[in-house]
């Protein structure tokens, strides 16, 4: 059986985005920027995709600028909101220590830049005190930029409440809501964030394509330079293809998100209950709200590398983490974040599920899962230890 559980990672494109797709590079393949029929033609795909993105989150078209996916979304946020602070003399930008790297990178560049980074702690589930932001708030701090939903644990943190502080205190507030939208409903005037940014691929849409709200108001300037696409904000001859495609699969989640959000979130508990019988596992964020189809455990004993490459064998894509922290050694920064030590940290599994799981698959994954960690533990010294009582468990 061939099970495919990385959603978090990315995600097949739906069928109807894939045709949408088709339809406009055989239809609209003008340049919108031209003149001609032709090129207005595809002009005329490229607002109705803004629209159909505008209307999925609560915002208006023309705050909407699409982006070739969410990390240049983060990027363009983040760069665009410090330097218009820098110029009023505020130097200073909070975040936490559980972003991705698209936002933690850019924040390292602005630390060398001269801004000095608050990076507030979170709580054993990955959940982040809105007070905290309250607190770090200072009058030279030119922007917070705190995720919505966690990619390697699913947590869902408090931007409502943050968006509220951050208005009353005038500081624009950047989400990146990119594991969120299409998951949870997400409405840009409920959140009252300034930013927030989206992708394609993690909703059934297509890859390299993704999207930056900026508020009526706020700032934004360019990461790239060229032509006036984008009214003037990101200059590149548009991705219509990829722009209708990720604006059909948006619509399409967002009409059945209730019903794939009920689907999922079962076939999620389905799977927790199961692997909830392997004996010293933990799921990860088990306190917090999360997501529908996250699940993060640590399997003490064992290295999560192993675990993957096992299951692989065995038809099933997992993770250990985020996939741009697999290849490397260092256990994942959100692992860390929520308190756990190395050597549990490096024990982890995450398993991102999607509607179109079944609990055949459910099955099929709990079933394996216990096999290769029994295996693993059979095999690895440090579980020896263990179970002789020379070392103590540290997940009871
Ligand atoms: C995937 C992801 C990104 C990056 O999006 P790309 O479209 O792959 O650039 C940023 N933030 C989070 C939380 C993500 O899960």
């Amino acid at each position: 059986m061939n099970v495919y559980a990385d959603h978090a990672a990315t995600t097949k494109i739906s069928n109807s985005a894939k045709v949408a797709m088709i339809e406009n590079m055989d239809l609209y393949f003008g340049n919108p920027s031209s003149l001609h029929t032709q090129g207005q033609l595809a002009k005329e795909q490229l607002n109705k995709a803004r629209e159909t993105v505008a209307k999925a989150i609560g915002a208006k078209p023309r705050e909407i600028f699409f982006t070739s996916g969410g990390s240049e979304a983060d990027n363009q946020a983040i760069l665009s909101a410090a330097y218009a602070g820098k110029k009023k003399g505020k130097n200073h930008i909070i975040t936490t220590t559980v972003e991705h790297h698209a936002v933690l990178h850019t924040m390292a560049r602005l630390a060398k830049d001269g801004f000095e980074i608050t990076y507030l702690p979170v709580d054993q589930d990955g959940w982040l005190n809105p007070q905290l932001v309250e607190d770090a708030i200072r009058k030279e701090t030119a922007l917070v930029s705190v995720m919505y939903a966690n990619n390697e644990i699913g947590t869902l943190l408090p931007v409502k409440e943050i968006g509220t502080i951050c208005k009353q205190k005038k500081v624009p507030f950047h989400t990146d809501a990119v594991q969120a939208v299409a998951h949870v409903p997400v409405n840009v005037e409920d959140i009252g964030c300034d930013y927030l940014a989206l992708s394609g691929h993690k909703f059934h849409g297509p890859r390299g394509v993704g999207a930056l709200y900026v508020k009526m108001g706020a700032r934004i300037d360019n990461l790239i330079e060229g032509g006036a696409q984008e009214r003037g904000k990101r200059a590149g001859t548009e991705n219509v293809p990829a722009i209708m495609g990720m604006s059909v699969a948006l619509a399409e989640a967002v009409d059945s998100l209730d019903d794939n959000m009920a689907k999922t979130q079962a076939l999620r508990d389905y799977l927790i209950k199961g692997l909830s019988t392997i004996e010293h596992s933990r799921l990860n964020g088990s306190g917090a709200e999360r997501v529908p189809g996250t699940v993060n455990f640590c399997f003490e004993g064992i290295e999560g590398e192993s675990l993957l490459l096992l299951l692989d064998a065995k038809g099933i894509a997992a993770s250990s983490g985020s996939a741009c922290t697999s290849g490397s050694l260092d256990p994942s920064h959100v692992l860390l974040a929520i308190g756990l030590p190395h050597e549990v940290a490096h024990g982890s599994l995450r398993l991102s599920i999607g509607e179109e799981n079944t609990y055949e698959e459910m099955d099929y994954i709990i079933e394996n899962v216990k096999e290769v960690v029994a295996y693993l533990r059979s095999i690895s010294p440090i579980w020896e230890s263990l179970k002789n009582g020379d070392k103590p468990y540290i997940i009871q």
